[in-house]
Protein backbone atom coordinates (compact mmCIF):
# COMPACT_ATOMS: atom_id res chain seq x y z
CA UNK A 1 0.00 0.00 0.00
CA UNK A 2 1.02 3.91 -0.85
CA UNK A 3 1.12 6.08 2.05
CA UNK A 4 0.58 9.66 0.40
CA UNK A 5 3.90 11.55 0.57
CA UNK A 6 3.94 14.52 2.19
CA UNK A 7 1.56 13.80 4.77
CA UNK A 8 0.59 13.66 8.05
CA UNK A 9 0.85 10.36 9.69
CA UNK A 10 -0.09 10.02 13.34
CA UNK A 11 1.00 6.72 14.82
CA UNK A 12 -1.56 5.37 17.78
CA UNK A 13 -0.62 2.97 19.77
CA UNK A 14 0.26 1.42 23.63
CA UNK A 15 4.55 1.65 24.59
CA UNK A 16 6.05 -1.22 22.70
CA UNK A 17 3.98 -1.66 20.25
CA UNK A 18 6.51 -0.77 17.54
CA UNK A 19 5.83 2.88 16.67
CA UNK A 20 8.97 4.26 16.79
CA UNK A 21 10.42 1.45 14.87
CA UNK A 22 8.05 1.44 12.38
CA UNK A 23 8.69 5.57 12.05
CA UNK A 24 12.57 5.10 11.31
CA UNK A 25 11.75 2.10 8.60
CA UNK A 26 9.69 4.18 6.71
CA UNK A 27 10.71 7.75 7.25
CA UNK A 28 13.62 10.06 7.66
CA UNK A 29 15.07 10.84 11.14
CA UNK A 30 13.89 14.89 10.76
CA UNK A 31 10.18 13.62 9.87
CA UNK A 32 9.52 11.88 12.61
CA UNK A 33 8.33 14.01 15.73
CA UNK A 34 8.65 12.31 19.10
CA UNK A 35 7.51 12.87 22.37
CA UNK A 36 10.17 10.39 23.70
CA UNK A 37 12.79 12.16 22.05
CA UNK A 38 11.71 15.34 22.83
CA UNK A 39 11.30 14.41 26.87
CA UNK A 40 15.69 13.38 26.30
CA UNK A 41 15.83 16.82 24.63
CA UNK A 42 14.09 19.41 26.91
CA UNK A 43 14.22 16.51 30.70
CA UNK A 44 16.56 13.87 31.80
CA UNK A 45 15.53 11.20 28.92
CA UNK A 46 12.91 9.59 27.18
CA UNK A 47 10.99 8.93 29.74
CA UNK A 48 11.72 11.53 32.36
CA UNK A 49 7.55 12.12 32.36
CA UNK A 50 7.91 15.39 34.80
CA UNK A 51 9.36 16.43 31.15
CA UNK A 52 6.08 15.90 29.44
CA UNK A 53 4.84 19.47 29.47
CA UNK A 54 7.30 21.19 27.85
CA UNK A 55 8.37 18.23 25.36
CA UNK A 56 4.68 18.44 24.13
CA UNK A 57 4.88 21.98 23.94
CA UNK A 58 8.08 21.68 21.54
CA UNK A 59 6.65 18.92 19.74
CA UNK A 60 2.88 20.98 19.03
CA UNK A 61 5.24 24.32 17.49
CA UNK A 62 7.60 21.47 15.72
CA UNK A 63 4.34 19.87 13.84
CA UNK A 64 2.90 23.13 13.28
CA UNK A 65 5.84 24.43 11.49
CA UNK A 66 6.41 21.50 9.34
CA UNK A 67 2.74 20.82 8.14
CA UNK A 68 2.54 24.57 7.80
CA UNK A 69 5.43 24.10 5.40
CA UNK A 70 3.62 21.17 4.19
CA UNK A 71 6.40 18.53 4.87
CA UNK A 72 5.80 15.11 5.83
CA UNK A 73 5.69 15.11 9.51
CA UNK A 74 5.02 11.59 11.71
CA UNK A 75 3.88 12.40 14.95
CA UNK A 76 4.77 9.61 17.05
CA UNK A 77 3.23 9.57 20.44
CA UNK A 78 0.77 7.58 22.37
CA UNK A 79 -1.71 9.13 19.58
CA UNK A 80 -4.70 8.53 21.90
CA UNK A 81 -5.24 12.35 22.78
CA UNK A 82 -8.52 12.41 20.77
CA UNK A 83 -8.10 16.50 20.87
CA UNK A 84 -4.32 16.78 20.08
CA UNK A 85 -5.23 14.36 17.10
CA UNK A 86 -7.90 16.41 16.13
CA UNK A 87 -6.00 19.79 15.72
CA UNK A 88 -3.08 17.81 13.70
CA UNK A 89 -5.35 16.85 11.24
CA UNK A 90 -6.88 19.86 11.05
CA UNK A 91 -3.79 21.93 10.49
CA UNK A 92 -2.81 19.11 7.98
CA UNK A 93 -6.06 19.87 6.01
CA UNK A 94 -5.84 23.61 6.34
CA UNK A 95 -1.87 23.20 4.52
CA UNK A 96 -3.41 20.82 2.22
CA UNK A 97 -1.80 17.69 3.41
CA UNK A 98 -3.48 14.56 3.32
CA UNK A 99 -4.13 12.77 7.01
CA UNK A 100 -2.77 9.17 7.74
CA UNK A 101 -3.50 7.67 10.87
CA UNK A 102 -1.06 4.49 11.28
CA UNK A 103 -2.61 2.18 14.24
CA UNK A 104 -0.51 -0.46 16.15
CA UNK A 105 -2.65 -3.60 17.17
CA UNK A 106 -0.32 -5.71 19.27
CA UNK A 107 -1.00 -9.24 21.19
CA UNK A 108 -1.33 -7.74 24.53
CA UNK A 109 1.20 -10.36 25.95
CA UNK A 110 3.76 -9.31 23.20
CA UNK A 111 3.46 -6.05 24.04
CA UNK A 112 3.88 -6.50 27.81
CA UNK A 113 6.75 -8.64 27.28
CA UNK A 114 8.56 -5.96 24.89
CA UNK A 115 7.87 -3.43 27.50
CA UNK A 116 9.43 -5.42 30.72
CA UNK A 117 12.57 -5.74 28.30
CA UNK A 118 13.49 -2.28 28.45
CA UNK A 119 15.29 -0.14 30.57
CA UNK A 120 12.30 1.80 32.20
CA UNK A 121 9.53 -0.05 31.29
CA UNK A 122 5.97 1.30 31.66
CA UNK A 123 4.59 0.71 34.87
CA UNK A 124 2.46 -2.63 34.28
CA UNK A 125 -1.51 -1.07 35.18
CA UNK A 126 -0.32 1.81 33.00
CA UNK A 127 0.56 -0.46 30.01
CA UNK A 128 -2.63 -2.17 30.93
CA UNK A 129 -4.57 0.95 30.46
CA UNK A 130 -3.20 1.91 26.99
CA UNK A 131 -4.19 -1.00 25.84
CA UNK A 132 -7.38 -1.47 26.58
CA UNK A 133 -7.44 2.32 25.36
CA UNK A 134 -6.70 0.93 21.72
CA UNK A 135 -9.83 -1.36 22.10
CA UNK A 136 -11.71 2.00 20.97
CA UNK A 137 -9.39 3.55 18.71
CA UNK A 138 -10.41 1.73 15.15
CA UNK A 139 -14.12 3.14 16.19
CA UNK A 140 -12.94 6.99 16.81
CA UNK A 141 -10.68 7.14 14.43
CA UNK A 142 -13.57 6.06 11.48
CA UNK A 143 -15.62 8.28 13.05
CA UNK A 144 -13.07 11.45 12.83
CA UNK A 145 -13.19 11.10 9.35
CA UNK A 146 -8.87 10.76 8.58
CA UNK A 147 -7.77 10.30 4.61
CA UNK A 148 -6.16 6.66 5.38
CA UNK A 149 -6.19 4.73 8.35
CA UNK A 150 -3.98 1.94 7.46
CA UNK A 151 -2.78 -0.82 10.39
CA UNK A 152 1.03 -1.09 10.70
CA UNK A 153 0.55 -4.55 9.96
CA UNK A 154 -0.15 -3.85 6.52
CA UNK A 155 3.58 -3.81 4.63
CA UNK A 156 3.50 -0.12 3.45
CA UNK A 157 5.37 2.41 1.43
CA UNK A 158 5.40 6.46 1.55
CA UNK A 159 5.19 7.35 -2.25
CA UNK A 160 3.37 10.08 -4.71
CA UNK A 161 0.02 8.54 -4.77
CA UNK A 162 -1.50 10.60 -7.98
CA UNK A 163 -4.48 12.62 -5.90
CA UNK A 164 -2.01 14.08 -3.28
CA UNK A 165 -1.38 17.22 -4.33
CA UNK A 166 -4.19 18.66 -2.82
CA UNK A 167 -3.98 22.97 -3.09
CA UNK A 168 -4.97 25.02 0.21
CA UNK A 169 -8.11 26.56 -0.78
CA UNK A 170 -8.31 30.14 -0.27
CA UNK A 171 -11.11 30.81 2.97
CA UNK A 172 -12.33 26.68 2.77
CA UNK A 173 -10.35 24.46 4.33
CA UNK A 174 -8.70 21.81 2.15
CA UNK A 175 -9.55 18.50 2.41
CA UNK A 176 -6.75 16.36 1.71
CA UNK A 177 -7.52 13.26 -0.56
CA UNK A 178 -5.47 10.04 0.26
CA UNK A 179 -4.37 7.95 -2.56
CA UNK A 180 -3.87 4.49 -1.45
CA UNK A 181 -2.65 3.52 -4.84
CA UNK A 182 -3.19 0.03 -6.26
CA UNK A 183 -0.97 -2.56 -6.20
CA UNK A 184 1.32 -2.12 -8.73
CA UNK A 185 1.60 -4.64 -11.55
CA UNK A 186 4.73 -6.93 -11.88
CA UNK A 187 5.20 -4.83 -15.66
CA UNK A 188 3.63 -2.62 -17.43
CA UNK A 189 1.20 -3.30 -19.65
CA UNK A 190 2.10 -0.91 -22.42
CA UNK A 191 5.67 0.13 -24.13
CA UNK A 192 6.28 3.50 -23.79
CA UNK A 193 9.20 5.50 -25.59
CA UNK A 194 11.44 8.19 -23.37
CA UNK A 195 13.34 10.86 -24.60
CA UNK A 196 15.91 12.73 -22.97
CA UNK A 197 15.41 16.57 -23.45
CA UNK A 198 18.83 18.05 -22.58
CA UNK A 199 18.23 21.11 -20.83
CA UNK A 200 21.86 22.61 -19.46
CA UNK A 201 25.24 21.85 -20.70
CA UNK A 202 27.34 21.91 -17.98
CA UNK A 203 29.82 20.60 -20.70
CA UNK A 204 33.10 23.24 -18.86
CA UNK A 205 35.47 23.35 -21.61
CA UNK A 206 34.82 20.08 -24.04
CA UNK A 207 31.23 20.87 -25.45
CA UNK A 208 31.48 18.06 -28.08
CA UNK A 209 33.30 15.79 -25.65
CA UNK A 210 30.59 16.31 -22.98
CA UNK A 211 27.49 16.20 -25.93
CA UNK A 212 28.87 13.02 -26.92
CA UNK A 213 29.34 11.33 -24.07
CA UNK A 214 25.99 12.64 -22.71
CA UNK A 215 24.51 10.54 -26.24
CA UNK A 216 26.24 7.55 -25.25
CA UNK A 217 24.83 7.76 -21.70
CA UNK A 218 21.45 7.78 -23.23
CA UNK A 219 21.69 5.23 -25.84
CA UNK A 220 23.21 2.72 -23.45
CA UNK A 221 20.38 4.02 -20.88
CA UNK A 222 17.88 2.79 -23.64
CA UNK A 223 16.74 6.12 -24.34
CA UNK A 224 14.50 6.66 -27.57
CA UNK A 225 15.96 9.83 -28.53
CA UNK A 226 17.02 13.12 -27.77
CA UNK A 227 15.76 16.56 -27.42
CA UNK A 228 16.63 19.64 -27.28
CA UNK A 229 14.99 23.00 -26.12
CA UNK A 230 15.09 26.09 -29.02
CA UNK A 231 15.88 28.78 -26.85
CA UNK A 232 18.66 31.97 -27.36
CA UNK A 233 18.98 32.59 -23.86
CA UNK A 234 19.03 29.95 -20.91
CA UNK A 235 15.43 30.31 -19.70
CA UNK A 236 15.40 31.32 -15.75
CA UNK A 237 13.34 27.47 -15.05
CA UNK A 238 16.59 26.40 -15.83
CA UNK A 239 18.93 27.50 -15.08
CA UNK A 240 21.03 31.17 -15.41
CA UNK A 241 21.16 33.76 -18.56
CA UNK A 242 24.83 33.27 -18.78
CA UNK A 243 25.14 29.47 -19.04
CA UNK A 244 25.78 28.31 -22.53
CA UNK A 245 22.27 27.02 -24.34
CA UNK A 246 23.77 26.31 -28.02
CA UNK A 247 21.86 27.03 -31.15
CA UNK A 248 19.70 23.41 -31.55
CA UNK A 249 19.48 22.48 -35.01
CA UNK A 250 23.17 22.70 -35.19
CA UNK A 251 23.71 20.80 -32.38
CA UNK A 252 21.66 18.28 -33.58
CA UNK A 253 23.69 17.99 -36.46
CA UNK A 254 26.75 17.25 -34.39
CA UNK A 255 24.71 14.41 -32.48
CA UNK A 256 23.32 12.81 -35.62
CA UNK A 257 26.96 12.50 -36.44
CA UNK A 258 27.97 10.33 -32.79
CA UNK A 259 24.66 8.53 -32.83
CA UNK A 260 23.13 5.97 -34.75
CA UNK A 261 19.82 5.03 -33.06
CA UNK A 262 18.07 8.26 -31.10
CA UNK A 263 15.98 10.09 -32.42
CA UNK A 264 16.31 13.46 -32.86
CA UNK A 265 14.15 17.29 -32.53
CA UNK A 266 13.50 19.93 -31.06
CA UNK A 267 11.22 20.80 -27.79
CA UNK A 268 10.22 23.49 -28.71
CA UNK A 269 11.00 25.79 -31.90
CA UNK A 270 9.26 28.84 -31.95
CA UNK A 271 7.74 30.10 -34.54
CA UNK A 272 8.65 33.69 -34.12
CA UNK A 273 12.53 32.47 -34.55
CA UNK A 274 12.72 31.12 -38.04
CA UNK A 275 10.54 31.67 -41.11
CA UNK A 276 8.47 28.30 -41.61
CA UNK A 277 10.44 27.87 -44.58
CA UNK A 278 13.79 27.81 -43.22
CA UNK A 279 12.31 25.10 -39.80
CA UNK A 280 11.49 22.96 -42.90
CA UNK A 281 14.66 22.92 -45.14
CA UNK A 282 16.44 22.35 -41.27
CA UNK A 283 14.76 19.36 -40.12
CA UNK A 284 14.85 18.11 -43.67
CA UNK A 285 18.66 18.08 -43.81
CA UNK A 286 18.64 16.98 -40.47
CA UNK A 287 16.56 13.99 -41.33
CA UNK A 288 18.48 12.96 -44.12
CA UNK A 289 21.75 13.42 -42.48
CA UNK A 290 20.55 11.35 -39.52
CA UNK A 291 18.78 8.45 -41.78
CA UNK A 292 15.19 9.67 -41.23
CA UNK A 293 15.33 10.27 -36.94
CA UNK A 294 14.23 13.91 -36.85
CA UNK A 295 11.35 14.99 -35.11
CA UNK A 296 10.10 18.64 -35.48
CA UNK A 297 8.68 20.19 -32.23
CA UNK A 298 7.05 23.85 -32.55
CA UNK A 299 5.36 25.92 -30.51
CA UNK A 300 4.04 29.99 -30.04
CA UNK A 301 6.99 31.35 -28.30
CA UNK A 302 6.26 32.91 -25.12
CA UNK A 303 9.87 34.86 -23.31
CA UNK A 304 9.94 37.84 -24.38
CA UNK A 305 13.21 38.59 -23.46
CA UNK A 306 15.09 36.29 -25.94
CA UNK A 307 13.37 38.04 -28.88
CA UNK A 308 14.49 41.31 -27.50
CA UNK A 309 18.09 40.38 -26.79
CA UNK A 310 18.03 39.19 -30.89
CA UNK A 311 17.06 41.75 -32.22
CA UNK A 312 13.22 39.50 -32.84
CA UNK A 313 10.21 40.78 -33.11
CA UNK A 314 7.49 38.90 -30.29
CA UNK A 315 4.03 40.14 -31.19
CA UNK A 316 1.10 39.30 -29.25
CA UNK A 317 0.09 35.98 -28.35
CA UNK A 318 -2.98 35.50 -30.93
CA UNK A 319 -0.26 36.79 -33.69
CA UNK A 320 1.72 34.04 -32.43
CA UNK A 321 -0.55 31.62 -32.73
CA UNK A 322 -1.66 32.30 -35.80
CA UNK A 323 1.95 32.27 -37.09
CA UNK A 324 1.96 28.92 -35.56
CA UNK A 325 -1.19 27.90 -37.58
CA UNK A 326 0.14 29.11 -40.65
CA UNK A 327 3.25 27.74 -40.15
CA UNK A 328 2.38 23.89 -40.46
CA UNK A 329 0.88 23.72 -43.77
CA UNK A 330 4.11 25.81 -45.24
CA UNK A 331 6.59 23.07 -43.63
CA UNK A 332 4.38 19.65 -44.71
CA UNK A 333 3.71 21.48 -48.16
CA UNK A 334 7.93 21.70 -48.18
CA UNK A 335 8.39 18.14 -47.42
CA UNK A 336 5.72 16.45 -49.89
CA UNK A 337 6.79 15.11 -52.72
CA UNK A 338 6.86 17.04 -55.62
CA UNK A 339 7.60 20.60 -56.26
CA UNK A 340 3.71 22.17 -57.52
CA UNK A 341 2.30 25.22 -55.31
CA UNK A 342 0.64 24.48 -51.92
CA UNK A 343 0.09 26.23 -48.77
CA UNK A 344 0.45 30.02 -50.51
CA UNK A 345 3.84 29.53 -52.00
CA UNK A 346 4.31 29.36 -55.80
CA UNK A 347 6.55 26.28 -55.61
CA UNK A 348 7.88 23.96 -52.98
CA UNK A 349 11.12 23.02 -54.22
CA UNK A 350 12.80 21.57 -51.09
CA UNK A 351 15.94 19.04 -51.48
CA UNK A 352 17.07 16.98 -49.61
CA UNK A 353 13.43 15.66 -48.76
CA UNK A 354 13.22 14.42 -45.40
CA UNK A 355 13.62 10.48 -45.80
CA UNK A 356 10.95 9.55 -43.04
CA UNK A 357 7.74 11.07 -42.20
CA UNK A 358 9.09 13.71 -39.55
CA UNK A 359 6.31 13.84 -36.27
CA UNK A 360 5.33 17.60 -35.83
CA UNK A 361 4.68 18.20 -31.67
CA UNK A 362 3.22 21.29 -31.32
CA UNK A 363 3.97 22.04 -27.80
CA UNK A 364 1.95 23.87 -25.51
CA UNK A 365 -1.52 23.21 -23.66
CA UNK A 366 -3.55 26.30 -23.98
CA UNK A 367 -7.16 26.05 -25.79
CA UNK A 368 -5.99 27.01 -29.12
CA UNK A 369 -2.74 25.64 -29.00
CA UNK A 370 -4.12 22.21 -28.67
CA UNK A 371 -6.54 23.18 -31.71
CA UNK A 372 -3.68 23.43 -33.61
CA UNK A 373 -2.34 20.67 -32.82
CA UNK A 374 -5.44 18.56 -33.42
CA UNK A 375 -6.01 20.03 -36.82
CA UNK A 376 -2.66 20.17 -37.97
CA UNK A 377 -0.06 18.57 -35.85
CA UNK A 378 0.41 14.93 -35.17
CA UNK A 379 0.53 15.21 -31.14
CA UNK A 380 0.61 18.13 -29.38
CA UNK A 381 2.86 17.99 -26.05
CA UNK A 382 2.10 19.20 -22.36
CA UNK A 383 3.30 18.84 -18.74
CA UNK A 384 3.06 15.46 -17.21
CA UNK A 385 0.75 16.39 -14.47
CA UNK A 386 -2.04 13.95 -14.73
CA UNK A 387 -5.11 16.85 -15.02
CA UNK A 388 -3.33 18.83 -18.21
CA UNK A 389 -2.55 15.26 -19.92
CA UNK A 390 -6.36 13.95 -19.54
CA UNK A 391 -7.56 17.82 -20.55
CA UNK A 392 -5.18 17.09 -23.83
CA UNK A 393 -6.51 13.76 -24.01
CA UNK A 394 -9.71 14.95 -24.69
CA UNK A 395 -8.96 17.75 -26.92
CA UNK A 396 -7.31 15.52 -28.93
CA UNK A 397 -9.95 12.79 -29.00
CA UNK A 398 -7.94 10.51 -29.85
CA UNK A 399 -6.98 11.71 -33.56
CA UNK A 400 -3.60 12.58 -32.21
CA UNK A 401 -0.85 11.52 -30.14
CA UNK A 402 -0.51 13.09 -26.54
CA UNK A 403 3.30 13.15 -25.82
CA UNK A 404 4.32 14.54 -22.46
CA UNK A 405 7.45 16.63 -20.92
CA UNK A 406 8.51 15.26 -17.50
CA UNK A 407 11.10 16.79 -15.64
CA UNK A 408 11.24 14.76 -12.31
CA UNK A 409 14.13 14.61 -9.40
CA UNK A 410 15.36 10.96 -9.26
CA UNK A 411 17.02 10.03 -6.20
CA UNK A 412 18.05 6.14 -4.67
CA UNK A 413 16.26 6.66 -1.86
CA UNK A 414 13.66 8.97 0.42
CA UNK A 415 16.93 10.46 1.50
CA UNK A 416 18.54 10.86 -1.61
CA UNK A 417 15.46 12.31 -2.98
CA UNK A 418 15.22 14.57 -0.11
CA UNK A 419 18.97 15.42 -0.42
CA UNK A 420 18.77 16.48 -4.15
CA UNK A 421 15.41 18.30 -3.38
CA UNK A 422 17.51 20.55 -0.86
CA UNK A 423 20.47 20.92 -3.47
CA UNK A 424 18.04 21.94 -6.45
CA UNK A 425 15.25 23.94 -4.98
CA UNK A 426 16.74 27.47 -4.87
CA UNK A 427 14.62 29.41 -2.57
CA UNK A 428 11.38 27.37 -3.63
CA UNK A 429 10.09 25.88 -0.63
CA UNK A 430 11.42 22.30 -0.31
CA UNK A 431 7.19 20.63 -0.26
CA UNK A 432 6.19 22.93 -3.31
CA UNK A 433 9.57 22.17 -5.48
CA UNK A 434 9.29 18.03 -4.64
CA UNK A 435 5.90 18.34 -5.84
CA UNK A 436 6.29 20.11 -9.12
CA UNK A 437 9.20 17.86 -10.16
CA UNK A 438 7.59 14.40 -9.01
CA UNK A 439 10.88 14.14 -6.48
CA UNK A 440 10.63 9.99 -5.54
CA UNK A 441 12.62 7.34 -6.01
CA UNK A 442 12.75 5.23 -9.49
CA UNK A 443 9.62 3.16 -8.03
CA UNK A 444 7.76 6.42 -7.92
CA UNK A 445 8.48 7.46 -11.35
CA UNK A 446 8.03 4.08 -12.52
CA UNK A 447 4.39 4.42 -11.20
CA UNK A 448 3.54 7.50 -12.65
CA UNK A 449 5.34 6.27 -16.25
CA UNK A 450 2.67 3.70 -15.50
CA UNK A 451 -0.38 5.90 -15.15
CA UNK A 452 0.71 8.24 -18.53
CA UNK A 453 0.99 4.32 -20.73
CA UNK A 454 -2.26 3.47 -19.33
CA UNK A 455 -3.43 6.78 -20.85
CA UNK A 456 -2.30 5.70 -23.98
CA UNK A 457 0.67 7.79 -23.91
CA UNK A 458 3.87 6.69 -26.21
CA UNK A 459 6.20 9.40 -25.82
CA UNK A 460 7.59 10.87 -22.49
CA UNK A 461 10.32 13.99 -22.90
CA UNK A 462 12.63 13.85 -19.84
CA UNK A 463 14.96 16.69 -18.52
CA UNK A 464 16.92 15.85 -15.77
CA UNK A 465 17.21 19.16 -13.71
CA UNK A 466 20.37 18.09 -11.69
CA UNK A 467 22.27 17.06 -15.29
CA UNK A 468 25.86 17.41 -15.08
CA UNK A 469 27.25 14.16 -16.75
CA UNK A 470 26.11 11.13 -18.14
CA UNK A 471 26.39 9.40 -14.72
CA UNK A 472 22.73 11.30 -14.46
CA UNK A 473 21.83 10.17 -17.73
CA UNK A 474 22.92 6.19 -16.90
CA UNK A 475 20.97 6.80 -13.13
CA UNK A 476 17.40 7.06 -15.05
CA UNK A 477 18.03 3.74 -16.94
CA UNK A 478 15.90 1.43 -14.87
CA UNK A 479 12.88 3.81 -15.54
CA UNK A 480 13.53 3.62 -19.40
CA UNK A 481 14.11 -0.09 -19.01
CA UNK A 482 11.50 -1.00 -16.96
CA UNK A 483 9.46 -0.12 -19.79
CA UNK A 484 11.19 -1.25 -22.73
CA UNK A 485 11.17 -5.28 -20.84
CA UNK A 486 7.37 -5.28 -20.76
CA UNK A 487 6.78 -4.87 -24.53
CA UNK A 488 3.72 -4.39 -25.61
CA UNK A 489 0.20 -6.84 -24.74
P1 LIG B 1 6.95 2.19 20.62
O1 LIG B 1 6.98 2.32 22.08
O2 LIG B 1 5.56 1.95 20.10
O3 LIG B 1 7.62 3.32 19.90
O4 LIG B 1 7.73 0.85 20.27
P2 LIG B 1 9.22 0.67 19.72
O5 LIG B 1 9.22 0.91 18.25
O6 LIG B 1 10.16 1.43 20.55
O7 LIG B 1 9.38 -0.87 19.95
C1 LIG B 1 9.40 -1.42 21.26
C2 LIG B 1 10.23 -2.67 21.23
O8 LIG B 1 9.62 -3.61 20.39
C3 LIG B 1 11.62 -2.46 20.71
O9 LIG B 1 12.50 -3.25 21.48
C4 LIG B 1 11.55 -2.96 19.29
O10 LIG B 1 12.79 -3.48 18.89
C5 LIG B 1 10.51 -4.02 19.39
N1 LIG B 1 9.75 -4.12 18.16
C6 LIG B 1 9.23 -3.11 17.45
N2 LIG B 1 8.58 -3.57 16.36
C7 LIG B 1 8.71 -4.90 16.40
C8 LIG B 1 8.23 -5.96 15.56
O11 LIG B 1 7.58 -5.74 14.54
N3 LIG B 1 8.55 -7.23 15.92
C9 LIG B 1 9.26 -7.50 17.04
N4 LIG B 1 9.53 -8.77 17.33
N5 LIG B 1 9.74 -6.54 17.83
C10 LIG B 1 9.46 -5.24 17.54
MG1 LIG C 1 8.47 5.06 20.75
Amino acid sequence: MTVPDPALVVLIGASGSGKSTWAAAHYRPSEVVSSDVLRAVVGSGPADLDASVDAFAVLEQIVAARIGRGLTTVVDTLGTDVPRRIAWRDAARRAGLPTVAVVFHVDPAECRRRNRERDRPVPAPVLTAQLRRMRDVRVELAAEGWDLVVDAATPVEPGPGEATPVEPGPGKAARGKAAPAEPAPATVDRPLGVVLQISRFAWGDDPAGWLRSIADAATEAGFEGLALMDHLIQIPQVGRAWEPIPEPLVTLGLLAGVTSGLKLGTLVTPVTYRAPGIIAKSLATLDALSGGRAFCGIGAGWWAREHGGFGLAFPGARERLDQLERAIPVIRALWASGTKPAAGLPETTCYPRPVSDIPIIVGGSGARTLQIAKRFGDACNVASDLEIVDRAIKAMAGQRAVTVLDVPIVGRDREDVAARVEKLRGRTPAAGFARRHHAGTPDDQLGRYRLLAQRGIRTVFVALPGLAGPDDVLRFAPIVSGFAEAGPT
